[in-house]
């Protein structure tokens, strides 16, 4: 393979960033991408600069490799890799996958503990090594950036899991991730699990050790400093902490602590950070789950004072109360920006700091879109732009398509709705009536699309201030044990909840097609 893939040992002393947000983090209920927005999310990804993407998990499903090898294709400076299991099957579907990046890679794993071996697979630890060492021996004679994770290796034997390291290093891993799958970890012990790993695995010095979190109990974060302590110079980690139950690590939570701790850690990320807030807007955006306003670094609270004697203090001296800059993690000090007179150029230029590819989406609608809006609206924001635009990515590939929506409701009638939509291109009207609009709207789109699943979550959100803001509706849906997410941004909020089940409706069908591996499956 290309020298460009080789990891020079001579790389400086930094910390590695392995962005998973496409995969550990697309596994968590309601995350679900499609290919384009998976594109747009990775693209971001390359602005910030992380060093690895962890695109996908190719052999789980044709949905899955497709969306790896799109990811290779659109970026050219991070490693992009799949996770794969130690099958030849999974090795070799994971190559192909990415046998078109730019710089190529494999993300191997095994489970290493008792547990996870006695139930789960079902092997004894000898099977478990040779199973490990045959996979890393058949992915070397193609790649050379392998990784390898010992799943839950925070609950391993380090006896045991030395063996197993020093076997994979010794057919060609040149990444060993500990992760800390079920979150189960305290900061001293993971720590303490990396010092015991380099000081007793023979090739320790010539691979590079990663740290993989989750955050059942908070930790994810102190845990992999633990481990940065100890040693490690990768950390696994998503945009704003999304991932399996509690999450994972917090990309911008990790890399501001490297950054304004330096002075106690001595390292650092190459994230470019002033890229953190556009990814962490895109994304909440492309999967319709907001940023918690107390969410560390990117939280709409993380920089306001609003208690007296703190602004009194940030008045006079910023670095009274304040330990980062806003501006540093990309936040915009003026958060107005287009309107009624921005034109088309104005508009691309915005989508480009927003992190969004112009080329991705149809753009002639995507501003059509946005000029009835500024018509609307005295002011549109960043949100109002990227709600439009993650509109945009959720159609592309739909099978249903909503075409027309008609809706009466008085205090004395029984709410009505008439739905229009184009299924696989032919167009279907239906009525119904239902106790409220959105039911009846619902009950109508149900009718057309010919499923009933079981609506688990309806939520309204407003994006932006005032009673024209866009509103965001989120909702998820279950059907024969698939449960999907679905969201849709409208000014007006029927439109938004039609949109929502549309959208849901759609992801059910693609997941529908494809077989799924388990959800918690990979390290
Ligand atoms: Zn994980």
């Amino acid at each position: 393979m290309a020298d460009a893939n080789r990891i020079p040992s001579d790389s400086g002393d930094y910390v590695r960033i392995f962005d998973t947000t496409l995969r550990d983090g697309e596994q968590s209920p309601g995350a679900t991408m499609n290919v384009e927005e998976k594109v747009a999310v990775a693209r971001q990804l390359e602005r910030l600069n992380v060093d690895i993407i962890e695109a996908g998990f190719a052999a789980s499903s044709p949905g899955d490799f497709e969306s790896v090898q799109r990811v290779c294709q659109a970026v050219t400076k991070p490693v992009v890799l799949s996770l794969s299991r130690t099958r030849e099957q999974d090795v070799d579907q994971s190559l192909k996958s990415v046998d078109k990046a730019a710089r190529p890679g494999i993300h191997i794993f095994i489970a290493t503990s008792e547990i996870h071996l006695k139930y789960k697979l079902n092997m004894t630890r000898e099977d478990v090594l040779d199973a490990a060492t045959w996979a890393v021996a058949r992915a070397s004679k193609h790649v050379d950036h392998i990784e390898f994770s010992a799943e839950d290796a925070s609950r391993s034997d380090w006896e045991y899991m030395a063996k197993v390291c020093a076997e994979v290093i010794r057919a060609g891993a040149k990444i060993i991730n500990l992760p800390d799958t079920t979150g189960h970890a305290i900061p001293e012990e993971y720590g303490a699990m990396f010092a015991y790993m380099r000081e007793h695995v023979p090739g320790a010095d010539k691979v590079i050790w990663s740290a993989h979190c989750h955050n059942d109990l908070g930790l994810a974060v102190a845990n992999s400093l633990a481990a940065i302590r100890n040693g490690a110079r990768q950390i696994e980690c998503t945009i704003n902490g999304i991932g399996e139950r509690a999450g994972n690590t917090s990309m911008e939570e990790v890399v501001m602590a490297l950054r304004t701790r330096r002075d106690l850690l001595g390292v650092e990320s190459r994230v470019n950070t002033r890229q953190i807030y556009p990814a962490s807007r895109l994304l909440a955006q492309v999967i319709g789950q907001p940023v918690p306003p107390n969410k560390p670094i990117v939280g709409d609270n993380a920089f306001a004072h609003e208690a007296g004697i703190h602004q009194d203090g940030v008045l006079k001296y910023k670095l009274t109360y304040e330990i980062m800059k806003p501006e540093e993690v990309g936040i915009p000090s003026n958060k107005l920006v287009l309107g009624k007179h921005s034109g088309r150029h104005a508009f691309i230029n915005r989508l480009a700091e927003l992190g969004v590819d112009a080329a991705a989406i149809d753009l002639e609608k995507a501003f059509a879109e946005f000029k009835a809006l500024c018509d609307k609206k005295k002011v549109v924001y960043d949100d109002d732009i990227l709600a439009l635009v993650s509109e945009e990515f959720r159609r592309l590939g739909d099978q249903l398509e909503l075409v027309d929506l008609e809706v009466s409701s008085s205090s004395k009638e029984t709410p009505q709705a008439r739905v229009t939509m184009r299924v696989n291109g032919a167009e279907r009207t239906e009525a119904s009536s239902g106790d409220g609009i959105v039911d009846a709207t619902y009950k109508a789109i149900l009718k057309i699309a010919g499923i009933n699943p079981v609506l688990e979550r309806y939520s309204v959100k407003a994006i932006t201030g005032g009673t024209d803001a866009l509103g965001e509706v989120s909702c998820m849906l279950r059907e024969d044990g698939i449960t999907v997410a679905g969201h849709g941004a409208h000014s007006d909020i029927i439109m938004a909840s039609a949109l929502a089940l549309v959208n849901a409706l759609n992801r059910l069908r693609a997941r529908g097609r494809t077989p799924q591996v388990r959800a918690s499956d990979g390290p």
